[in-house]
Order: structure tokens, then C-alpha cells, then sequence
């Protein structure tokens, strides 16, 4: 193959100083900005320190105890720990923490109870269902790695939940028509309100199907003791990202119980992993003893924050969505922007001013013609101001410099030097047992 012009004139030590500067000017920018992805954190200096270790150079194939190399001495007393650390935080009789994020975790699960061909119950994605539990025709991992057939829970819009008689009935239905469903996924990314996993449980068991909970986006909330609490209201197993609303690093776990253990151990390693990111093992042992202490604290502030920006953007004159409901019960909340712009042009405009967010696909989107580029909505979350030590009258202050963009279409530069000026005193990682560094100082060990 031919180089191209840009390749033949690439200086590789010109290059790597631009890697460089990329990475410090990332790091001063988010420093300077209201981080309000939701299914974003930032991790304590700790977890920043344990993922630079030389565990993130090794492998520990199996495991801990029983590993295919030497050398893991210290590795598995770190995972051990981590897995106590897991267990105890989750009230889980069994975990793995080696799946390498929450994709490879949701991956186990397929691996270890389903088939390629057989059919799964999901969210439909303008609901808050996520790509991994999608269709072949979308891409989603679920039919296009592990070949599953992909049916959609029936969605209550009213109440902004799954409709627990409907579920039944299609299940039925699906069971008449020959398509037996294998596993059922509760869980999502835009993710309001706890979902009827009581209340559909034993249906689901007594109908063969295996009852999973993709707590992605809340598992420092379950943690917290804050949200439902999937295992104890029957679900058979629970998979985790470790860095959305817990306290990172990226990763994946899964939750289940001892019977299953094996069917997990296989579907984890070899199935979905050769190296499962030792640092990062360390990084969340760290964050699950951080979140041991402090995640109670925490999640309550971050749902009674997430409520309080949800108030405060109403009273700007926003459309939030479930607005009736109490806008959420989680760390998020979902804006209707139609009646200014788009998501996806108000995304970028945010961006301008340092504030930001993504766009949502929202019900209603995909009959008015929108798309994920141009969607109606734009998803809030408060995990990350919260760990920097904002409370409900900093959401007010977030709320109004929203809707100078949103609703008064101020000039972005502008507001974004209001910004700066309230960021500059949330520079510290709070609910953390030693926060010197500052949250987004770069480390430098070159
Ligand atoms: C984010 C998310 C995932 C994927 O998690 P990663 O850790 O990014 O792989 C899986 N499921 C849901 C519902 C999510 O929101």
C-alpha cells in the first residue's frame, strides 16, 4: 500500500510531543468544565496510582491461585482481596471481577446461559436499552457477536417502565409462535427509574428464562443502597461497568450466585478474555473499599442532586422527561429539547461552553424522522459533579448556565468563561480516603 502525504511527511518524535500535548490540554480542559456525562467519573488519585502499576504489563490467565503463568504472587492476593471487596460491598455469594468492562461482562453472560440463535428480552435502545443487548441489524453485540435474537420488553411511557402485564403476555405470545426466549435483560442506559424485576422474576424463572440485570449505569447506586437491589429481588446474575456511577477504573464484573460459578469462571476466561487488565483489577479493589466507605454518602447526593438539576432546568423552562414522575430515581436525567433545537447542534454548543453532555436518542425520535445524529433529547448525569463535592445550590447555578445556551442561545464563549469561574473551586475528588492530587492533575512519570 502506498503512504499518503500525511504518513510520509509524519515525524514520529513530533508526533509523540503532540500525543503529549493532546493528553495535558484534555486534562486542563476537563479541569475547567462541568463533566455531566453520565456514564462518566472521576477516579480518586488511588485508583489513578494503582493503574499505573506493572500489574498492567502481566497476565494472569484463570484463576486466582490456579493461573497459567508465574509471577502472580501479588496479583492474586490483589484479586482476592478485590473479589471480597466485591462481594461484600454487592452481597453477592459470587463475582468475577476479570471481565475487562461491562460489554465483555454482558458477553459472559450470553456466553455462559445462551446460544447463538436463541432469543433474549431487551430494552429497545429510544427506551434506554444499550447497544451490547441490540440487534444483528444494529450492530448490537448480542446479535452480531453471540448471534442472539433480539425482542424488546413492552415499555410503559406513562410511568417510563417496563409494563410488567405486557412482558407477560409477549412472552407468551413469543412462546406460541415457537420463539422460546432464554434470558431476559433488565437494566439500561438511560436509566430513570428501578425496573420491576420483583415483579417479573418468578414469571420469567417459571417460564425458563434466565433473569440478568445490566447495572452499567447504577451499580454505585445498588451499592450505595440507593436503588433496587437486583440479586435479592431475583435476578440470577448482575453484570457491572465498574466506572459510571462506582468510582473506576473502566472495567466490567459480574454478580451471581455460587451455582452459576462455573458457567461465569468459563464464560470470563477463556471465553471473553486471554488478559484481564491486572491494573485495572487493582484500580477496582481500591475503588470498591473507597465506595465501601463513603458510597452510601455518595449515592444519595448524586440522586438527590440528579433530582434537584432536573427542578432547577424545569424551572428554567426546560422539558425534562418523567417531569410528573419526579424527573428520576438514579443519577440521570433526560432532557426534551425539541421545542429549541436539536441534540445533537445543542450537544456541540455546550461543548463550546465547556459543559458537557451527550445527546439521547428520546420515545418519539425515530416517528419524528430524528436520528442519533440529530436526536430530541440529551442525557444528564451528576456522578461526576457530585464526586467533585457539588451539592443541590451548585445545580442551580448548573441548571441557569444550561439555559443560557439552551433556552436564551447566549454566545457559548461567553458563558464558558462562567464556567471556568464555578468549576475553579471544585478541583478535589471527594468521598475518597486521600485526595492530595488534585482530580485532574496530569501525572508525569517520564
Ligand atoms: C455503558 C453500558 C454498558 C457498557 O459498558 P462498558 O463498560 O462501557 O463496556 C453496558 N450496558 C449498559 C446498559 C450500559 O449503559
Amino acid at each position: 500500500m502506498m503512504e499518503s502525504e500525511i504518513e510520509k511527511e509524519l515525524d514520529p518524535k513530533s508526533a509523540y510531543d503532540q500525543v503529549f500535548s493532546a493528553l495535558h490540554e484534555h486534562q486542563n480542559w476537563f479541569s475547567n468544565s462541568i463533566p455531566l456525562i453520565a456514564s462518566e467519573n472521576v477516579p480518586s488519585p488511588a485508583v489513578r496510582e494503582a493503574i499505573l502499576s506493572d500489574f498492567g504489563n502481566r497476565y494472569a490467565e484463570g484463576w486466582a491461585g490456579e493461573r497459567v503463568y508465574a509471577g502472580c504472587v501479588y496479583i492474586d492476593k490483589v484479586e482476592i482481596l478485590c473479589m471480597q471487596l466485591a462481594r461484600k460491598l454487592f452481597c453477592a455469594e459470587f463475582v468475577d471481577v476479570r471481565p475487562v468492562s461491562g460489554v465483555c461482562a454482558n458477553l459472559t453472560v450470553y456466553s455462559a446461559f445462551t446460544d447463538p440463535g436463541d432469543t433474549i428480552l431487551a430494552l429497545a435502545i429510544p427506551y434506554g436499552g444499550h447497544i451490547s443487548s441490540g440487534r444483528k441489524e444494529f450492530n448490537g453485540t448480542a446479535g452480531l457477536v453471540h448471534g442472539l435474537e433480539v425482542e424488546y420488553f413492552s415499555f410503559d411511557k406513562d410511568n417510563w417502565n417496563i409494563d410488567v402485564d405486557k412482558t407477560k403476555e409477549k412472552v407468551k405470545k413469543l412462546k406460541s409462535e415457537g420463539k422460546k426466549v432464554k434470558l431476559a435483560m433488565f437494566g439500561g442506559s438511560l436509566f430513570l427509574f428501578p425496573h420491576p424485576v420483583k415483579e417479573l422474576a418468578d414469571f420469567l424463572k417459571s417460564e425458563g428464562i434466565f433473569v440478568c440485570y445490566d447495572s452499567a449505569h447504577v451499580s454505585g447506586l445498588i451499592a450505595g443502597k440507593q436503588f433496587q437491589q437486583p440479586l435479592a429481588e431475583g435476578a440470577e446474575a448482575v453484570t457491572l461497568s465498574t466506572h459510571k456511577t462506582l468510582f473506576g477504573p473502566q472495567g466490567g464484573t459480574v454478580l451471581s450466585w455460587n451455582k452459576y460459578a462455573d458457567k461465569i469462571k468459563a464464560g470470563a476466561f477463556p471465553g471473553t478474555a486471554s488478559n484481564h487488565h491486572l491494573h485495572h483489577v487493582a484500580g477496582k479493589a481500591i475503588a470498591f473499599a473507597e465506595f465501601l466507605q463513603f458510597g452510601q454518602e455518595y449515592a444519595k447526593e448524586v440522586i438527590s442532586n440528579a433530582q434537584a438539576l432536573g427542578q432547577a432546568l424545569n424551572d428554567e423552562g426546560v422539558d425534562i422527561l418523567a417531569a410528573d414522575l419526579g424527573y428520576t430515581k438514579s443519577h440521570q436525567i433526560a432532557i426534551d429539547v425539541t421545542k429549541y433545537n436539536d441534540g445533537g447542534t445543542l450537544e456541540k454548543e455546550l461543548e463550546r461552553a465547556n459543559i458537557i453532555v451527550n445527546r439521547q436518542l428520546i420515545p418519539g425520535d425515530i416517528k419524528a424522522g430524528r436520528h442519533y445524529m440529530h436526536p430530541g433529547g440529551l442525557r444528564i448525569g451528576t456522578s461526576e459533579v457530585t464526586r467533585l463535592g457539588m451539592k443541590k445550590d451548585h445545580m442551580k447555578e448548573i441548571a441557569s448556565l444550561m439555559a443560557r445556551i439552551i433556552v436564551k442561545k447566549e454566545d457559548p464563549g461567553k458563558v464558558r468563561l462562567d464556567v471556568e469561574h464555578m468549576r475553579s473551586s471544585f478541583q478535589k475528588v471527594h468521598y475518597a480516603f486521600e485526595t492530595n492530587t488534585l482530580a485532574y492533575k496530569y501525572v508525569n512519570v517520564r
